[in-house]
């Protein structure tokens, strides 16, 4: 198949234009365009480079200088591959540009050869020496051109991402093609007072330079402008959802006065650390404000988060509002609820959960209570968002663990008549960068120690040799009354041999190495109720060692359990097995934790290497975040957020941080963005993040 089929019609393109109709493209190339993600020839306009090569000034060969960085366009004249000595081999390309001969060579890249052919035209750049009378370049950066196509007009080519079958040579054709007819037809997105103010290139001159950019100057000009439109774009959506959830809407008053404080403080078991305190001293001065409070508070694993939530909650009761306390799991649900059920056992609050595995009856008497108001504080997983979940007054809302939910999940319980305030925790410490893109519209708490007795996790890695030890060691613990957990991350082996599934370690466990204990068994696929179970009996002690997969992974919070083993330990992310670790930092004694993995890439060892060396949650979430690389979108992609077009992060931070100010400040000054000036941003706004950040009602 050839370019020829499309070639003929020179129809006008629009941005809305499916790539099939493009030059260059057809059915062929079609496919592959839409790999890449590009299904119009907008797509293709704002598809933008990942890089740039740059070459030599193009030159003859007959005015050569020693040394010298050129670019030679000629006709390959003659391919030798020889051998040199035993190990090594030579390519060696002869191009000719009519004024002299030029020896392009490779090293042991036998593969090269089958790039070149005599009476091809190419494009040769690189640095050139004089050897034994003939200019060579040795590695040359090479462009193949076409019988009649002329040279690049520059000496700097942008190279994009690319998907098998596409080559870097059509994917930049097709992209020219459609930035030199749709560039100068592009619409401006800012507003004149904005350009100018932020000295951002105006739009049609910053497509014009990222793609075919003169010097590298212009590519830095040209990227910051559509770097900042991208994020700016993103802090605007949620500072307009963050704008339209409180709009007209104002919250209770909540304040903590003297006496409440007392009360609450005098139900908790243990006194409060100072950053509890300080945090606590946040929360209520959000509360004691018409403002609706939206913040996040982050603390790694057992900094103590439970015990400020449960104190907000207090709070809104103390003042005669009701509460939620929203959670991933129902492991979690029964744990809080349990927690509080304990510290209030003494008060005339009314504790109910709401979670998918509640009976008809049972759902529907706590639906009643929640209308009426005879119950104040509900705990409960996904179900609390449910169409029929209506409350008498609900003051606050807090989620826990909010990373496991996503952005749009934040927006359910709005529909009550006064605005709720919103508490967010989230337990795996996320980077600053990751945070601002995730919850740009929220206010930042941190804990960021634990209490006093929290402990530190003894952590190893280890490899098969290793196992009759480590179950030694793990055995003497059990025998000194200590719980603990084996972690492995398939429920089901059957598919892949190679990892521990949870009921085969079970098993092998039972009548093996721990058979003289006590053992339960946990993962995602079994009923909530004998899910609860088990997690109630190993809270009880009844059952000594919990054999798991990662549903153990958030909050649960057994102190007695201080051991834990995990199975191919190369499965999970670094914020997971410092999630899992957790589990066993929780109680007076000392914690250990041994790793079993095959460490295949290089990644991945650093991973656990990480792990073994850091305690600190914040740290790792610093290091996976490098490890995982700027060109990574899991931050965006993983929480239902389009991915990035331009920006990369955490490079990209500083732009990020100026977005959010401009954007909160630009939604003070004219908050739904109604201004004409904007109306082009807004769009672009509510066509980019409208329906993922549910903004339908920003009108
Ligand atoms: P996380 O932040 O991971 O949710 P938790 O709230 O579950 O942590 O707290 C971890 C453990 O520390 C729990 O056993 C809890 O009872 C205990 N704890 C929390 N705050 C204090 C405190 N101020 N003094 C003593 N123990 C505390
Ligand atoms: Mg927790």
């Amino acid at each position: 198949m050839t370019e020829q089929e499309t070639d003929g019609s020179a129809a006008d393109i629009e941005l809305s234009t499916g790539v099939q109709f493009l030059k260059h493209v057809g059915p062929h190339r079609a496919p592959l365009l839409r790999r890449l993600g590009l299904k119009t020839a907008g797509d293709v306009l704002f598809f933008f480079p990942r890089d740039y090569e740059q070459l030599g000034e193009q030159c003859q060969v007959d005015q050569l200088e020693e040394g010298a960085a050129v670019s030679i366009v000629g006709t390959v004249s003659q391919i030798d591959t020889r051998r040199i000595g035993r190990r090594r081999q030579m390519l060696v390309v002869q191009v000719d540009d009519g004024s002299g001969q030029l020896s392009c060579t490779w090293f042991n890249q036998p593969f090269m050869r089958a790039r070149f052919e005599v009476g091809q035209r190419v494009m040769i750049s690189g640095q050139v020496k004089l050897r034994d009378g003939v200019w060579e370049i040795t590695h040359p950066r090479t462009i193949h051109l076409h019988e009649d196509e002329s040279p690049p007009d520059t000496t700097i080519l942008p190279v994009y991402p690319l998907t098998e079958g596409l080559s870097q040579f059509h994917l930049r054709r097709i992209i020219s093609d459609v930035a030199r007819q749709l560039g100068p037809t592009i619409e401006e997105v800012f507003p004149d007072g904005l350009l100018e103010e932020k000295k951002l290139l105006a739009i049609q001159p910053a497509l014009e330079q990222i793609h075919h950019p003169q010097e590298m100057a212009e590519v830095e000009e040209a990227r910051y402008r559509f770097v900042y439109q991208e994020l700016l774009a993103l802090q605007l959506a949620l500072a307009l959802r963050r704008w339209s959830l409180s709009r007209d809407r104002l919250a209770a008053e909540l304040p903590a006065t003297e006496k409440i404080h007392q009360r609450i403080l005098g139900r908790f078991p243990f006194q409060l650390t100072t950053p509890q305190e300080r945090v606590i001293a946040e929360i209520s001065s959000d509360m004691a404000r018409q403002v609706p409070m939206n913040r996040l508070l982050q603390g790694d694993v057992g900094s103590g988060k439970t015990v400020v939530a449960e104190y907000a909650m207090l709070l809104a009761v103390a003042h005669g509002f009701q509460a939620v306390l929203m959670v991933p799991t129902e492991i979690l649900a029964m744990q809080h609820l349990r927690t509080l059920q304990q510290d209030l056992s003494q008060s005339q609050v009314r504790i109910a959960s709401l979670t998918g595995s509640l009976s008809t009856a049972d759902r529907r008497q706590t639906l009643a209570g929640l209308k009426d108001g005879t119950i104040d504080l509900v705990v409960g997983t996904h179900a609390l968002g449910h169409e029929d979940v209506q409350f008498q007054g609900l003051g606050l809302v807090v989620i826990d663990e909010q990373h496991k939910f996503g952005v749009q999940q934040r927006a359910v319980l709005k529909k009550t008549a006064l605005a709720p305030h919103y508490l967010v925790m989230t337990a795996t410490p996320i980077p600053r960068t990751v945070s601002m893109v995730l919850f740009g519209d929220l206010e930042v708490s941190l804990l960021e120690s634990g209490p006093a007795h929290q402990q530190q996790v003894q952590t190893r890695l280890a490899g098969p040799a290793e196992r009759t030890g480590w179950w030694e060691f793990y055995r003497r613990t059990l025998r000194e009354g200590r719980q603990g957990y084996v972690i492995t991350p398939l429920v089901d082996a059957s598919n892949d041999a190679q990892l521990a599934g949870v009921e085969q370690t079970y098993e092998a466990l039972a009548n093996g190495e721990l058979e003289e204990f006590r053992l339960g068994l946990i993962h995602g696929r079994l009923p909530a109720e004998e899910k609860n179970r088990v997690m109630q009996q190993f809270a009880e002690g009844t059952i000594q060692v919990l054999v798991a997969t990662s549903v153990v992974e958030v909050g649960v919070n057994v102190p007695n359990a201080t051991i834990m083993t995990i199975e191919d330990g190369q499965q999970f992310g670094l914020a997971q097995l410092h999630q899992l670790r957790g589990r066993i930092r929780r109680g007076k004694h000392e914690g250990f934790l041994c790793v079993f993995a095959d460490p295949a890439t290089e990644e991945s060892h650093q991973r656990l290497k990480a792990l073994v060396e850091m305690n600190d949650g914040f740290k790792l979430a610093e290091v996976d975040f490098e490890l995982r690389g700027p060109g990574d979108l899991f931050s965006t992609r993983q929480h239902g957020l389009p991915p990035f077009r331009i920006a990369r992060l955490p490079a990209d931070f500083p732009i990020l941080e100026e977005a959010r100010q401009d954007a909160r400040e630009m939604v003070r000054q004219d908050p739904g963005l109604q201004d004409p000036e904007r109306a082009t941003l807004r769009r672009r706004v509510l066509i980019r993040y409208g329906d993922v950040l549910d903004l339908g009602d920003v009108g």
